[in-house]
């Protein structure tokens, strides 16, 4: 993520900021340009703001030309939780906040995101609910670029308890999206005889029964030497979740080496400082992540924090990384244009 600047006084300013907190000017952000605009009395010029400003604290622009009356993150909400209960408002805040930093990433990577508008039966849409609705349970998934989340993960000690109980060493509200989005472009840009071929060499056999290998590692876990060949213990589980958690570490890695060129975190042992968004490739993503990782996984616990990136990667995984960023470059509208 980007450091931004207040256009009115200059002083820096954060992604999720709706006012300056130096000089008091609004702000909002353009997901067109990528750039975050300051004004004060009227919204900037051929631009309202999305209407879930104020309930969703959202800072994104829509153009005043635009139809509708949501940003492009917030139209992708199918159902959202009853907003009359303030606790449910909160959780939902919280994820429409990952749900934005998520999208952020998909943009910059100019990966396609379609609509149910554009697309009724594989668009991408959200459905962040909670389980004393009219749904019922709330299992976080993803069904043909439908992804639910239940918002108690938004509470941190329930998520907290989740993670535990499934031996997750990272568990976050912005790593829901990124995983559950892999399963939206594993079904956009892998399937079909091809993609499904040169997916397999990486990430094994996805025919194989979902549901039986998903009960299979809930039932024995994952194999001990797990670590040799996938990011977690849960992409051992079954091809489609290999992709998902290796997709979701390829956008962790991105974001996470774009913040820390921008505030000049760039381990001097690494390769020469690059925008992963822009540039690079996997094996200087894994390089300088490795030596940053290590370097705040270190600070981290001078401060009794827990490490921010409890992760190795094996060569096998580094290859599903690479594979990653292939996909990326060929999907990518970016390099189309
Ligand atoms: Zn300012
Ligand atoms: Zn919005
Ligand atoms: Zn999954």
């Amino acid at each position: 993520m980007k450091i931004f600047q207040c256009t009115e006084c200059g002083q820096p300013v954060h992604y999720d900021n709706t006012v300056c907190t130096a000089c008091g000017a609004s702000l909002s952000y353009d997901p067109a340009s990528f750039e975050m605009v300051s004004y004060r009395e009227t919204p900037p010029a051929n631009h309202k703001l999305c209407a879930n400003r104020e309930i969703a604290i959202c800072n994104w622009l829509v153009p005043e030309t635009d139809e509708d009356e949501f940003c492009q993150a917030c139209r992708l909400n199918l159902k959202i939780p009853n907003l009359a209960d303030p606790d449910k408002v909160d959780k939902w805040q919280k994820l429409e906040a990952a749900k934005r930093y998520f999208l952020y990433g998909l943009m910059r990577l100019g990966l396609p995101i379609i609509t149910r508008t554009e697309d009724p039966e594989h668009g991408l849409a959200f459905q962040l609910l909670s389980n004393d609705g009219p749904e019922g349970d709330i299992m976080t998934g993803h069904d043909n670029g439908l992804i639910t989340i239940n918002i108690d993960e938004a509470d941190d000690p329930e998520r907290e308890a989740r993670r535990e109980a499934l031996g997750e060493n990272f568990r976050t509200l912005i790593g829901h999206f990124r995983h559950e989005s892999g399963h939206y472009y594993w079904n956009l840009f892998i399937l079909g005889a091809d993609g499904d071929n040169a997916a397999r060499k990486t990430f094994g056999d996805a025919r194989e029964d979902y549901a039986e290998a998903l009960q299979r590692y809930y039932d024995s876990g994952p194999p001990p030497d797990w670590s040799a060949q996938y990011i977690s213990a849960y992409a051992s589980s079954h091809a489609w979740e290999d992709f998902a958690e290796t997709w979701a570490h390829y956008l962790h890695i991105v974001d996470g080496l774009e913040t820390a060129l921008c505030y000049g975190l760039w381990p001097t042992n690494g390769p020469d400082p690059f925008n992963a968004y822009e540039s690079g490739d996997t094996q200087m993503m894994v390089e300088a992540w490795t030596e940053l990782s290590l370097a705040v996984n270190a600070i981290n616990r001078s401060v009794g924090q827990p490490d921010l990136y409890p992760f190795i990667f094996s060569p096998p995984v580094i290859d599903k990384l690479d594979f990653m960023h292939d996909l990326v470059a060929t999907n990518s509208k970016r390099n189309k244009t």
